[in-house]
Formats: C-alpha cells, sequence, structure tokens
C-alpha cells in the first residue's frame, strides 16, 4: 500500500488456538506461534497509510516454506534463524503488491535453493503496473512524509484539523515506514517465481499438507492464499485485510471479491492471518468484508439498471453506513475507509460488474 495508491505499494476454534503464544522478535513485527512449527510475524504498526506487510514461517520437518516477503525481509530472515536452521525451500508470494515481493532477492541470498512460487500473472504486472507503482512512490513518499511530519510539528491533522493522539501515531508510524521503504526497495531487483501453478498445488512436506489455492478475482486480478488443512490456518494475502480492505480502483475487482471470500470462509479457517492487521481468531471479519463487497456489488448493479452514471451512483452509494462499522469514531480508520473503499470500491465494481 502507499501513500498515493490505494493499494499496497490482511468454525470451531481448533487445536491450533492452544499452542497461540507470542514471542520476542525484531522492531516492527511480532512473533505468534499459531501451532506447532507454524509462525506469524505480524506487523506492530498502528493502522495508517503505509504499511508493510505480514509474512508467515511454515517450519517443517526438513525444510521451511514462507509466505509473502515484505521490506523487512532482512529482520524476518533473521527471525527465522533464530527459530531453525533448516532451509527455506519455498516462498509463496500470494500476489504482485511490492509489499509482499520486495522481500524476494532477500530471501535468495540467505537461501540460494529457494523456489518461488506465484500467480502467473506476477510475470506481466511486476515488471509493467509494478515497476509504474514503485516509480511513483520513489518519486512521492518522501515529499508526502516530510509533509506529515509538518503536520505534526504544527499539530494538525491531513484534514487541518487539530490532530488526534492516534493521528500523531499513525503519522509517525508512517514516516518511519517510508524511510525503511526508500532504504530497501529503490534499486532492488524484481525475483519473478519459479513456480506458478494452474490449479491449487499441495505441497507435502513431511508429514505437513500445505495447499497453494487460486481463490480468483478480489484484491488483484490473481490472489493466492496458502491453507493448512490438519491445523486450520489460512494466509489469506491481501484478500483479508484489517481494520479496512485494501481496494485498488483499477487493480482490485470488488466483484468478485465476495465469492472469494466465500471460497475462504467454506474452508472454516480457525485462525486467518490477513496480508495486514492481526490474526483473526474467528471468521467474524472475513463475513464483514464478504457482505461489504457484496452490497456493494448489489448497490451498483441496481443503480445500473436504473440508468444512472458512476457520478450519480457515486451521490447514492455513500458507504457511510459500513464506513461506521469498520472505522467507529476513530478518525484514523475513517480516513482509511474514504481512501481505501469509498472511492476506489465503487470505481471497481463499476469497472467490472
Ligand atoms: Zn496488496
Amino acid at each position: 500500500m502507499s501513500l498515493f495508491r490505494p493499494v499496497c505499494t490482511t468454525a470451531a476454534l481448533c487445536i491450533a488456538g492452544l499452542f497461540a503464544r507470542t514471542a520476542a522478535a525484531e522492531p516492527g513485527f511480532r512473533l505468534e506461534t499459531l501451532a506447532p512449527g507454524v509462525h506469524a510475524a505480524v506487523r506492530t504498526d498502528p493502522p495508517g497509510l503505509m504499511v508493510d506487510a505480514n509474512c508467515l514461517f511454515i517450519v517443517n520437518d526438513s525444510d521451511v516454506v514462507v509466505v509473502d516477503a515484505p521490506e523487512a525481509s532482512t529482520e524476518l530472515i533473521a527471525s527465522l534463524k533464530r527459530i531453525t536452521d533448516k532451509p527455506v525451500r519455498y516462498l509463496v508470494n500470494t500476489h504482485w503488491h511490492d509489499d509482499h515481493v520486495i522481500g524476494n532477492a532477500r530471501w535468495r541470498e540467505a537461501y540460494p535453493g529457494i523456489q518461488f512460487i506465484a500467480h502467473g500473472t506476477l510475470r506481466d504486472y511486476l515488471p509493467g503496473t509494478g515497476a509504474k507503482n514503485r516509480a511513483g512512490m520513489i518519486d512521492g513518499a518522501p515529499q508526502a512524509a516530510a509533509q506529515m511530519q509538518q503536520l505534526i510539528d504544527q499539530g494538525k491533522n491531513l484534514a487541518g484539523q487539530p490532530i488526534s493522539e492516534e493521528e500523531r501515531q499513525s503519522y509517525t508510524s508512517d514516516i518511519a515506514l517510508v524511510a525503511n521503504y526508500m532504504k530497501v526497495v529503490p534499486g532492488t531487483a524484481d525475483v519473478l517465481p519459479d513456480l506458478s501453478p494452474s490449479a491449487d498445488l499441495v505441497l507435502q512436506r513431511g508429514t505437513r499438507r500445505i495447499e497453494v489455492r487460486r481463490a480468483g478475482r478480489g484484491h488483484t486480478e490473481s490472489d493466492l492464499v496458502v491453507w493448512l488443512p490438519q491445523e486450520r490456518i489460512l494466509a489469506s494475502g491481501d484478500l483479508v485485510v484489517w481494520p479496512v480492505p485494501l481496494v485498488g480502483g483499477e487493480q482490485s475487482h470488488v466483484a468478485g471479491w465476495d465469492l472469494a471470500l466465500q471460497q475462504l470462509l467454506a474452508l472454516q479457517p480457525a485462525m486467518t492471518l490477513p496480508g495486514h492487521g492481526p490474526v483473526q481468531r474467528d471468521d467474524a471479519y472475513l463475513r464483514q468484508l464478504r457482505d461489504l463487497f457484496a452490497d456493494i456489488k448489489a448497490k451498483v448493479a441496481d443503480a445500473r439498471r436504473r440508468g444512472l452514471d458512476l457520478a450519480a451512483a457515486r451521490k447514492e452509494i455513500t458507504l457511510d453506513d459500513w464506513r461506521r462499522r469498520f472505522a467507529g469514531d476513530s478518525p484514523v480508520r475513517n480516513a482509511l475507509f474514504r481512501r481505501y473503499v469509498t472511492g476506489p470500491a465503487l470505481q471497481s465494481a463499476w469497472a467490472s460488474p
């Protein structure tokens, strides 16, 4: 996700819950053990415009499988090496956004035998739209960070009103994330996938079954998720992001998103590691997301039937009720919902009904 572009530039409680604990980790994320050998690296930044992604380590009998490669991959590799000296055999990129792939080069340096798994479309998007997004970030992010620092110094928020403590913490975190982005990203070479499954893929690693599933259209044209059926743990990528979904008007497919989430709900996950945000230990948030996207799709279809154009539909479909449900009274979350949902979600649903 970026400061400018509206996309990141995430049953019965099973036995896995019994193993949940929190361990010490590098600054910026915490490690949570979700089941024996299954460790979530969860970002600890407060909600903001600029986020880094979560990561999952799956330690098997003789190797490791990792999900996603965010900016903090150097620190994540150091954390993993404190857990195990087994080699990383596979890394799954859930989708092509920088905060899920930019660390690939670091992982390959640390584990030369690693193989990268991603949807085949990543080969097109990363050098195309991905490179364009990255150039925009490198050009614009430092100036945006400087403006945020200026607002903090002046005691104002982005709307020019007195800044709240929540906003101050969010802006401060965003400034630090921009600094890290500028340290890590420029000059980092893309590492494209070695394997692009044309159907769901099963990785049987000793006793561990790991499923790489094609979830269809949603956050992007082709999102992958990783499912551990024995532990009932799901790594959803950005199909699930907390506290508000990340929608890109051009890059996301709102009309398919509710169906993708319905597929995930049908798995009955006991725990879901979102692309961004804390581990979800029931399916309430996934259902809320599914219902949001289904509602947007239905409202847009109805507006089309009545002959409205997008501008007229926007006046009717304000999503204010949904904004209150996701954001409550939080100024930061309300601003995030407006930026990442209200504007782009209608655009996306309108573009591909
Ligand atoms: Zn994303």
